[in-house]
């Protein structure tokens, strides 16, 4: 599986890890307080996770996105777990405003407004995510 990114390093921030996932906050430039959630073994589809796993897993999806609600206040919450591109389970925690770059669209989709810059509060926000973040998963 040497080939697969996401059994590689992550070069973006890796805020946790523990034997089953990590949680890294990607660079995403548009969409500051982005999470993604990665499992460590290359699992490709979720019932390929035991039980006790997905459940540690989704506790950890919840934990994020009431994270994400309380640092970033959006107008939506995307939790989205995709694989096609690289068929390594992860997932994507996505802060979405009304306004934002693609919205309603997916981010991968259309873009609505092109001209869109989030504000520099959301950015002044990611320190402040990611150490919440490290502090809840480390408790
Ligand atoms: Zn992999």
């Amino acid at each position: 599986m040497s080939t697969c990114v996401l059994c590689n390093e992550d070069v973006a921030q890796v805020v946790y890890k523990n034997q089953l996932f990590r949680i890294i906050l990607p660079n995403e430039s548009l969409y500051p307080g982005f999470v993604r959630l990665i499992l460590n073994t290359h699992y490709k589809e979720m019932t390929d996770l035991s039980l006790s796993d997905a459940n540690k897993v989704f506790s950890a999806l919840l934990t994020i996105e009431k994270l994400v609600r309380q640092y970033l206040n959006p107008n939506k919450v995307n939790v989205a777990s995709l694989g096609n591109v690289v068929p390594h389970l992860h997932w994507h925690i996505i802060p979405r405003f009304y306004n934002d770059a693609h919205y309603p669209n997916p981010i991968w989709g259309e873009k609505t407004n092109p001209q869109y810059k989030p504000p520099e509060i959301l950015y002044n926000q990611v320190p402040r995510l990611a150490l919440a973040l490290a502090t809840a998963f480390e408790s």
